[in-house]
């Protein structure tokens, strides 16, 4: 879809700070991360919903995987997995590295988003990516 913003940044015409792709998904981090380490995982081709998604086990079976790695990149305690979907119209998994200073409720406020600068976003990625075994 042209005008669509993850599809501009699968086709790189907008930067994304890229901690995973393979030949069908891609994870990145949110560039308004709601906790520290949020990233989303979609799909390369252009599906409206998470659940319209295809193969849709492989997708969750990444979310997973970006999720088990941010555990153990961030210290997290837990960590939640989100699909909401109105946002932008392609779909999208967030995975949310949580920890009780987090200061997040159990269903994490998109309202509230975490101030970070660009180069400790670049660093965020890059230690995700090592923990993905991608550096
Ligand atoms: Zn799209």
């Amino acid at each position: 879809m042209k005008q669509c913003p993850f599809c501009q940044i699968v086709n790189k015409q907008i930067p994304a700070l890229t901690v995973y792709e393979d030949r069908d998904f891609m994870a990145f981090l949110d560039i308004y991360p709601k906790v520290y380490g949020h990233t989303l995982v979609i799909p390369k081709k252009h599906y409206r919903w998470v659940y319209d998604v295809k193969p849709y086990t492989k997708y969750w079976q990444l979310a997973r995987q970006i999720g088990l790695a941010a555990l153990r990149a961030f210290n997290a305690r837990w960590i939640s997995f989100m699909t909401v979907g109105e946002e932008v119209p392609h779909a999208h998994i967030h995975v949310l590295p949580r920890t009780e200073a987090d200061h997040q409720p159990a269903v994490v406020n998109f309202s509230k988003i975490v101030k970070l600068s660009r180069n400790q976003l670049k660093a965020i990625a890059i230690r995700l990516k090592q923990e993905m075994g991608g550096v």
